[in-house]
């Protein structure tokens, strides 16, 4: 009986657990994460908005695993002995004979000052300490920006940053208070957003101006500081920042003997196989894969990678050749609590369609249609 071990319990990591067992592989499957559970990143952006609580967003996944048959070990990777198949945790070693990292990104704290920002993205905690101060504050200003990673340039995560502060627009107002704040939004680029097309760019920009959002484009950020953030081109004060910095790669891979990129992931090639080695794969936000400068990183993304891992493992398995890929496209659904715009990019089309308050209910529908099957309890 063979063992395929799971680094992660994200998007990538059981949307592979479902695809092996889709692809009739009865063998072992342990998935190592902290906890059982999935935390569903994209509905975050609700959160100030008191529509979405911590129970929302971290969805207990034991009765999944019990109907795929997995065993969920918690704990955390620390390091692996590739040639020797083994896992390193806090509590010990696990063996395994397949391996599958899905264990998703960090996001780099070098900033200085980074310590006064809020990184909403990074989870349940930055978000809920973000809403709290936003709440408390009787004025100011309210400042939103990102970066990226310079050595890669894929690796930046934008599109929620605009939806927490078009959502932060549209909630102050509801709340009869936007008089009191002035928002404005930072970027070391003159056109922030343009992996998503530059129609999405200029849209984007407009809506800016639309809801008097001011802009400080262009500037790379030198330091945050408690008042003010400050860039090379000048400084812009601040009594609240959600700041989300670029992206790297897990922080035991740098030790692991695995290829890295530029930007430190794991190296995957077209077919999500981690280069120069055998029986390793990698999926979603933890690697670094071939493709367009703008492929994003996206729960979308980390679903076609970690189904294309889990059919060329079942292939590799049956002595087949490898021949599953991955095609690169970029959904985002840019909510503004109110309303939305979907962002579609591929290799042959971009373009940035506007469908008001049905754009909102169809994130809400897709999170409901996304999480169904996840949420369903153990037991027949
Ligand atoms: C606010 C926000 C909004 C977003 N909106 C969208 C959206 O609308 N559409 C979209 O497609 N994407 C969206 N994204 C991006 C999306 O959430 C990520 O791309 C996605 O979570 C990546 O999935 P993953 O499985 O690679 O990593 P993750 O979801 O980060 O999962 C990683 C897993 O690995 C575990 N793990 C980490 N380190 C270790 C370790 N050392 N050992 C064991 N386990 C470990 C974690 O606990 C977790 O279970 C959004 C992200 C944010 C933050």
């Amino acid at each position: 009986m063979a063992k395929t071990l799971i680094i992660g319990s994200g998007f990538a990591g059981c949307t592979a657990v479902r695809t092996l067992r889709k692809q009739g592989y009865g063998d072992d499957i342990t998935v190592l994460s902290p906890a059982p559970e999935l935390f569903y990143y994209p509905s975050l952006i609700w959160v100030p908005a008191g529509q979405r609580t911590e129970a929302h967003l971290r969805i207990d996944l034991r009765g999944f695993f019990a109907r795929h048959r997995v065993e969920h070990l918690a704990g955390t990777l620390t390091g692996l002995d590739v040639a020797g198949r083994t896992a390193r945790t806090e509590s010990g070693e696990i063996a395994y004979d397949y391996l599958i990292v899905a264990s998703g990104g960090r996001y780099i704290r070098k900033l200085p000052g980074i310590e006064h920002a809020h990184i909403a993205c990074a989870g349940w905690g930055p978000t809920k300490a973000f809403s709290d101060r936003l709440a408390a504050l009787e004025g100011g200003n309210l400042v939103f920006g990102f970066s990226g990673n310079p050595k890669e340039p894929a690796a930046m995560r934008g599109g929620p940053v605009f939806e927490f502060m078009f959502g932060t627009d549209t909630l102050l107002r509801r709340q009869g208070r936007r008089e009191r704040f002035k928002l404005t939004f930072f970027s070391p680029a003159a056109r922030p957003g343009q992996r998503m097309g530059d129609k999405a760019v200029d849209r984007l920009l407009g809506q800016m101006a639309k809801r008097d959002i001011a802009t400080h484009l262009g500037h790379k950020p030198q330091r945050l500081e408690a008042d003010r953030v400050v860039t090379e081109g000048g400084e812009v004060p601040a009594d609240l920042i959600l700041f989300i910095p670029g992206m790297t790669g897990p922080a035991w891979a740098a030790d692991s003997g695995l290829p890295l990129s530029e930007g430190g992931f794991l190296k995957g090639d077209a077919q999500c196989r981690v280069p120069d080695t055998e029986g390793v794969w990698v999926a979603g936000d933890a690697g670094s894969f071939p493709g367009p400068e703008w492929r994003p990183k996206q729960a979308h993304m980390a679903d076609l990678q970690a189904e294309t891992a889990a059919r060329n493992l079942v292939a590799h398995m049956a002595g087949r050749p490898q021949s599953h890929t991955f095609r690169t496209e970029l959904i985002c659904l840019v909510d503004t609590l109110n309303a939305g715009s979907m962002v579609y990019r591929d290799d042959k089309r971009s373009l940035m369609v506007g469908a008001g308050a049905p754009m909102h209910w169809m994130k809400q529908a897709f999170e409901w249609h996304y999480l169904r099957d996840y949420r369903r309890p153990a037991g027949p």
